[in-house]
């Protein structure tokens, strides 16, 4: 029997284990760390084998090993199995070659979730047969070893990317590249962004590669000619492989959103407001164009998405402020995006753990939106120091409770406040919904 040896036991692994045996593997589970009850329960339900706190038991003998997307390529164990000759590759790649399913593969820096969840959406509107897979839902392999879909919408993080050797998706979205993770990546832009690029390497010319056409880094990719696919993009213009653009109605003044002049709808109808939810519209739009949905499916799905927790969440209006909860942003770029999509003066709740940001390209829009800022955050200096010049009111806070009652204090009548942190949360608290969670508890309770 061959053997199948995977490293970490979180929901990429275990899933792994779990469609590992249904393929009739002989599986080892091996963990450094020690396992989530609930993963340790599923192991030993399925009778899978398994080791936490050490990598005791010998790869050795496995054919191949499945590598969780968290365990970095540094990790000793990681090096000793490539010294050793040893296939390694991502779950994603696992899936990948076990299942038939048509994969319709997303990533970015930002708006991977809210675009998958867009995506399956419309597909699952349209009546297909389609599971959606990632951050949200089940691993890819967990779902596979409960059922084959026709079609996969699978949001992957560059670490999924990073190891994988045939995995080709028929649709991959490349929506944006912007700093975040570098540690990962030896503090190299060129290094994440390949990692991206790879979700791309294996597709041929009648796959589809849909990418966003105002980044500097992905028009450089695409003209570069390493693209194999037939390359689709979307943004504000029409370009010359444009699928989807905005366009202004003469007569009455409003944004269209044009799809390849198949289907117009004014973008005031789109149920993610937001720039940035434009263009994620636009992406899920034209994949859903490749895939030769009905237009009407098309416009009704964009216009009726229910948007997911924690990004640009209205959560409630107390006293005419409007509160938004945009928790998810956890770096610079996707709070610019956020504060980009403010339309009324704002009171803005930012900080937390900063991962070497570079706080610079807010300034613009801080000037022109942000009346007030709360900062919560242990290590606030960086922050501080970066717009004390611009003379708005600033306080600092140690807690959730403390945060919204500052921006209480500051907000008037037709305002809004806007929790968008730029920042990840674990200096106070568990992780981004702990945080968003808290804010949505303390604004309700004013
Ligand atoms: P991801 O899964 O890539 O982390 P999410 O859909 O969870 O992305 O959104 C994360 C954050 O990024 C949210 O704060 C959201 O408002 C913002 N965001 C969403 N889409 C985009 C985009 N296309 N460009 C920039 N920021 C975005």
């Amino acid at each position: 029997m061959e053997k199948v040896w995977i490293l970490g036991g979180g929901e990429s692994g275990v899933g792994a284990a779990l469609l590992a045996q249904k393929k009739g593997y002989e599986v080892f589970l091996s963990d450094g760390g020690s396992l989530k009850k609930e993963y340790r329960d599923v192991l030993i339900h399925h009778e899978i084998r398994f080791e936490e706190q050490a990598h005791s038991e010998s790869w050795n003998s496995s054919s191949v090993v499945v590598k969780s997307p968290g365990i970095q390529n540094s990790a000793q164990v990681v090096l000793d199995v490539r010294a050793a000759g040893i296939e390694l590759i991502s779950e994603v790649e696992f899936a990948y070659r076990h299942c038939d399913s048509k994969f319709i593969g997303i990533t970015g820096s930002n708006g991977k979730t809210t675009t998958t969840g867009l995506v399956y959406h419309l597909l699952e509107k349209a009546g297909l047969d389609v599971a959606m897979v990632g951050n949200i839902g089940k691993s890819i392999c967990w779902l596979l070893s409960e059922r084959e879909p026709e079609y996969l919408v699978a949001e992957l993080s560059s670490f999924q990317l990073d190891d994988i050797v045939d995995f080709k998706p028929m649709i991959a979205i490349l929506l944006n590249i912007s700093p975040d993770h570098l540690d990962r990546y030896d503090y190299k832009l060129e290094n994440y962004a390949e990692a991206k690029f790879r979700i791309t390497k294996n597709q041929s010319p009648e796959d589809v590669f849909i990418y966003w056409n105002e980044d500097e880094l992905l028009n450089a990719f695409v003209d570069s000619g390493r693209v194999k696919a037939r390359t689709l993009s979307y943004g504000s213009k029409k370009t010359a492989d444009s699928a989807a653009w905005i366009e202004i109605e003469e007569e009455s003044e409003t944004e269209l959103l044009n799809l390849n002049n198949k289907l117009r709808m004014s973008i005031q109808k789109l149920a993610l407001q937001g720039r940035h939810n434009i263009y994620n519209s636009m992406a899920a739009g034209v994949a859903g164009r490749i895939l030769d949905l009905r237009k009407e499916v098309i416009r009704d799905s964009l216009m009726d998405f229910q948007n997911i927790e924690h990004r640009l969440e209205h959560v409630v209006s107390v006293c005419g402020v409007k509160y938004i909860n945009d928790s998810k942003a956890t770096n610079v770029n996707s709070s610019w995006w956020a504060l980009e999509s403010m339309d009324r003066p704002s009171v803005w709740i930012a900080g937390g753990v900063d991962k070497g940001n570079d706080y610079s390209s807010l300034i613009p829009l801080i000037e022109e939106k942000v009346k007030g800022i709360v900062l919560i955050g242990t290590e606030n200096e960086k922050l501080k120091a970066s717009f004390a010049e611009l003379g708005i009111p600033m306080t600092e806070v140690l807690s959730m409770e403390e945060a919204v009652r500052d921006a209480y204090n500051m907000a008037d009548k037709g305002d809004a406040v806007l929790l968008s942190p730029a920042c990840a949360s674990f200096d106070l608290f568990d992780n981004y919904e702990d945080r968003g969670n808290q804010f949505k508890y303390w604004v309700r309770h004013l």
